[in-house]
């Protein structure tokens, strides 16, 4: 083509999985012109040599072009496995959370429906001539070609190629020599093959919901029938029956003949609660981690044609391609699980929210412990609504609760115990009533400290700057961060020391080894990552605790959530301190949750509960809301203090993570990276932002590389937004760093 030729043609545009926010454009060429769509991938070329990189093409146009692009080189998908709506809501999260739309896009497919697993090419054949015009032909048709017609002959338009061979006894030379004489055509299609979904059976626990339920649901309905964009938060204490207000909120929209999400945390107990939520209805598609690729890939497709109407799942369901989407509920809203781990680190919470603005309808958000934000939310914005449940289904109370300040234990017994005395007198009770005990810890292993009595060396992790954990199993102690696992040293590596060391801190063992010395004729089960290595050891000791065949769980947070046990009248919480769930500004939020939601498994059926909280902070305000199961007193006070300090909800953040193998490198980019974005700050002169740092993060060494982060901060999520962009466009965020993150509303700053 000659230099500034100019022609008329398709033109894609294509976002490529680099790293880079923008798209490139190419011309299409003719041959792939009629067939290809918006987000099927492709091949493209970029960069001076042509490197080829693969692409989503999210925009084509017919339009006037110059011999400067170049066409796209070749197509990877056959079909496009992005919906247009699908693209659209992958555009806002691209933008939101600053990361590149290929990626983002990627994401958004499921690797197996992506990739076809579970597909497999099934030729079919058809008469193109009628059995008439073949045998006017006057061509020679023997038997077998005979039979191969008066079955296709009576085929609805197509026959499998496979049963007519079985059935024709022809071979593919005879099947061939017919395609040659233009009787028949092959035409191949993807089909999936041998993906059996588990079957639900339909299970309706006949009972009517109560007044407070029916209210919330009357409301919920309200919305659904409205047609437009809201958002519910359903505030219910545990047990308060929200999952059947989302049921039969799902079934009207259901009944109305449109699709609707329910979205629940990843929590240990997921496939087992998913199932029992999807034996309530008929048409449902399940999705979880115990998938095969040709399940995944066969869900998929069924809910793309509308055959599945409710889909229940974690993280990904939210983008699930229904075509006539009605509701999005919002399970445990609050919970961080909900954050994807890598880019596009989006909250799934929020963009379901994103989902429903864009389809124009309701998402239900539920809790019984919201996130501030949330509640802030709900308070302050237009298109929130809040519905509270205040009262537990079957008028179950409350459960007693004692706080034990375990420093006057300390002074009073004159020793560190894991046990208080109230702790040991209540749990003694409640086994001698043949009732059941969760006893929560929240950290693993036998000690979380190692150290030198005499020069106070601290054993730490090779790679990272955190203590490793003794795990009196092998005699070994594990980094919880990266795995790494060395044999527990007794004396002190110094070597003009050799001191005999000392363990201390509690973990689940600890607590496990106590028990069974203080109960020994009692049943005791131990539930965290250690113990449950796989899904069905963690369901056979929740069935053996349902059977009573166990007395007393020990574990951490892995037994606060979703489980539901009729006999458990006692729960302890070992150690209730901040500072051993979160090192951030949602600390106390985690703290009041935790408690909260354990606290809430004690006395649910007709046996009323108690509950003893350990501390050593018990003046902590938290602590008295959630014993005193007052959410509404510790969100305006949480929400009081985080305006004080400009936090959430009252400013955006991000965060920007660098991390290098060579401390002096990640701290003189950190700083240099803080010196342009505060000029890129001042140059835009924005209002409210600021950027923090540079600090060493909590977790200043992870996996061999030194960490360190900025905060940025402004008034809302459009004002970061526009900075993002602005930082990412001007090549503001490049660094000489290994890694450098950016992490959109994180949910954590360790
Ligand atoms: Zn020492
Ligand atoms: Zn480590």
């Amino acid at each position: 083509m000659e230099e500034g030729e100019r022609r008329e043609g398709v033109i894609a545009e294509v976002a490529p999985l680099i790293p880079t926010s923008r798209t490139y454009t190419f011309t299409v060429p003719e041959g792939i012109e009629q067939s290809l769509t918006v987000g099927q991938r492709v091949r493209v070329p970029l960069g001076r040599r042509g490197r080829l990189v693969e692409g989503f093409v999210v925009c084509l146009d017919r339009k006037v072009w110059d011999s400067t692009l170049r066409p796209i080189d070749s197509v990877i998908d056959a079909a496009s496995f992005l919906t247009l709506d699908l693209l659209e809501l992958g555009r806002e999260i691209a933008v939101h959370y600053a990361c590149p739309l290929g990626r983002t896009l990627k994401a958004i497919t499921p690797e197996a429906v992506r990739r076809e697993r579970g597909l497999k090419t099934v030729r079919y054949a058809r008469l193109i001539q009628t059995p008439d015009e073949i045998r006017d032909s006057g061509k020679r048709i023997g038997k077998k070609r005979q039979a191969v017609i008066d079955v296709l002959a009576n085929a609805v338009e197509t026959f499998p190629v496979e049963r007519l061979f079985e059935q024709t006894k022809a071979s593919s030379v005879v099947l061939r020599a017919m395609v040659r004489e233009g009787w028949v055509e092959i035409v191949a299609r993807k089909q999936i093959v041998d993906a059996k979904l588990p079957g639900q059976p339909l299970v309706e626990p006949g009972f009517a919901l109560n007044e407070e339920q029916r209210n919330a649901l009357e409301r919920i309905n309200a919305e659904i029938d409205s047609n437009r964009f809201s958002v519910t938060l359903l505030f219910g204490v545990s047990g308060s029956g929200k999952t059947e207000v989302y049921i039969r909120a799902i079934r009207r929209v259901v009944s109305a003949g449109r699709q609707a999400i329910l979205l629940v945390p990843e929590i240990v107990l997921t496939t087992q609660l998913v199932g029992r939520l999807a034996s309530r209805f008929s048409d449902v598609a399940v999705s979880h981690s115990g998938l095969t690729d040709a399940q995944r890939s066969l869900l998929w497709h069924q809910v793309a044609a509308g055959d599945k109407k409710v889909i229940i799942g974690t993280r990904s369901a939210v983008f699930a391609p229904c075509p006539a989407l009605g509701l999005i509920c919002v399970d445990e809203e609050q919970e961080t699980s909900y954050k994807n781990l890598q880019a596009p680190r989006f909250n799934v919470r929020d963009v379901a929210i994103m989902r429903g603005k864009q389809h124009g309808i309701p998402v239900v958000l539920g809790s019984a412990t919201p996130s501030v934000e949330t509640w802030y939310n709900s308070e302050h914005r237009s298109h929130y609504r809040r519905i509270v449940i205040h009262r537990r289904v079957k008028d179950l109370p409350m459960p007693d609760v004692y706080i034990v300040d375990m420093r006057d234990e300390f002074i009073e017994q004159k020793r560190v115990v894991v046990l208080s005395r109230l702790m040991e007198r209540l749990l003694a009770e409640t086994l001698h009533r043949g009732e059941q005990a969760l006893l929560l810890m929240n950290r693993r292993g036998f000690a979380n400290r190692i150290y030198c009595p005499a020069c106070r060396t601290r054993i730490i992790c090779p790679n990272c700057n955190v203590n490793l954990v003794v795990h009196t199993a092998g005699g070994q102690s594990i980094c919880h961060y990266c795995r790494s696992r060395i044999e527990t040293p007794t004396v002190c590596p110094n070597v003009t020391c050799g001191e005999k060391l000392i363990q201390t801190g509690l973990g689940t063992q600890r607590v496990e080894d106590v028990l069974t010395k203080l109960f020994p004729r009692v049943r005791i089960e131990r539930v965290d990552s250690d113990t449950m290595r796989h899904r069905e050891q963690y369901q056979r000791i929740v069935d053996d605790f349902e059977a009573r065949k166990i007395d007393v769980l020990v574990g951490t947070q892995m037994i606060a959530k979703g489980l539901d046990f009729p006999f458990v009248s006692f729960v302890g919480v070992i150690h209730a301190d901040t500072c051993a769930l979160a090192s951030d500004f949602r600390a106390q939020e985690r703290l009041f949750q935790l408690v909260t939601q354990v606290a809430g498994r004690a006395g649910r059926a007709d046996t009323s509960g108690k509950v003893v909280v350990q501390t050593t902070t018990p003046a902590l305000p938290v602590l008295k809301h959630a014993l005193g199961h007052d959410y509404e007193s510790f969100a305006t006070e949480e929400l009081r203090s985080r305006q004080r300090v400009g936090l959430p909800p009252f400013r955006r953040l991000a965060r920007i993570v660098l991390a290098h193998p060579r401390e002096e490198t990640v701290r003189r980019e950190a700083e240099a990276l803080y010196g342009r974005v505060r000029e890129a700050i001042d140059s835009l002169s924005l209002a409210h932002t600021d950027v923090l740092g540079p600090t060493p993060c909590v977790l200043s060494r992870l996996r061999g590389k030194y960490r360190y982060d900025l905060l940025l901060r402004t008034l809302n999520a459009s004002a970061l937004r526009g900075l993002l962009c602005n930082l990412e466009e001007s090549g503001t965020l490049r660094t000489k760093t290994e890694s450098i993150i950016v992490d959109v509303d994180p949910v954590t700053l360790t």
